[in-house]
């Protein structure tokens, strides 16, 4: 079912004290605020953070008992072996990670991660029992090419190809995230983002001939959100949601996007 998801990604900030310091703040401010733990407990709201590996723990531990979600920003496409550095999607399940990050454009560009290496991800990542944050977005070139949408349909095609429509609504969040607004304090127009999720969703039906399953899906928004334009975005049709990296290292600043999203 279609809810709003609000999602921390804390790419590689916060370090072990930094974590416990911000959910010494964030969880006694989103548990006291009514109306965040209303949409909570009525299912309207997820609120997902997405640490570093090496504060996971400490965030799980942290978050224990409250209805915070802990992510991971990667998992590896086995789920054990000689894969030096990786993190093991077996693992992350069995720790109690419930979702994780696949396809940023970080990782694309700086990683090298094709989108048939994604889809093995996926694919694991699924068989382990994680839900999926896919992230999908053009360049600016791409943009300006007029072929945003084509590589858009790219990624999203051959990243969860083999996925069923089912899956796809109910264990894989797609994140529209233009390439030209991460981290660059330039976001989309509430407008733009709110065509191109649009689009993502027509494309879900016409790739899987699912009314359902188009209109289940969870897509999200994500470049450059902060406090002040949360409400803008978050009020089009089609974007349920944000993926949040700057504005969600602060607890602050996440839990101001959090109130600003109801
Ligand atoms: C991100 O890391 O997914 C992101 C959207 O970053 P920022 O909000 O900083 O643009």
């Amino acid at each position: 079912m279609r809810r709003k998801f609000i999602a921390g990604n804390w790419k590689m900030f916060n370090d072990l004290k930094e974590t416990k310091n911000f959910f010494e703040s964030f969880i006694p401010a989103l548990t006291k605020d009514e109306q965040i733990t209303n949409a909570i407990k009525n299912n309207t709201l997820e609120v997902a953070i997405f640490p570093t590996a090496l504060s996971l723990s400490t965030a799980l531990d942290n978050a224990k008992d409250t209805p915070i979600i802990i992510g991971a920003q990667n998992a590896c496409s086995d789920i054990e072996g000689a894969y030096t550095g990786e993190i093991s999607p077996m693992h992350l399940a069995k720790a109690g990670i419930t979702h994780v990050i696949l396809g940023h454009s970080e990782r694309r560009k700086l990683f090298y991660e094709t989108n048939s290496f994604l889809n093995r991800k996926v694919k694991r990542a699924l068989e382990e029992g994680l839900k999926v944050v896919f992230c999908v977005g053009e360049t600016l070139e791409e943009r300006d090419a007029g072929v945003a949408l084509a590589m858009i349909r790219e990624e999203f095609q051959v990243g969860l190809a083999g996925i069923p429509a089912k899956d796809i609504a109910e264990k894989i969040i797609i994140a529209y995230e233009p390439i030209w607004a991460i981290g660059t304090g330039r976001t989309a127009s509430p407008e733009d983002a709110q065509n191109v999720c649009r689009s993502i969703r027509k494309m879900i039906y016409g790739l899987y001939d699912d009314e359902r399953a188009a209109a289940d899906t969870i897509i999200l928004y994500g470049g450059s959100v902060k406090p002040e334009n949360t409400k803008y975005l978050i009020t089009q049709l089609d974007i349920d949601g944000l993926l949040v990296g700057g504005a969600s290292v602060k607890a602050d600043s996440l839990i101001q996007i959090v109130k600003n999203s109801i």
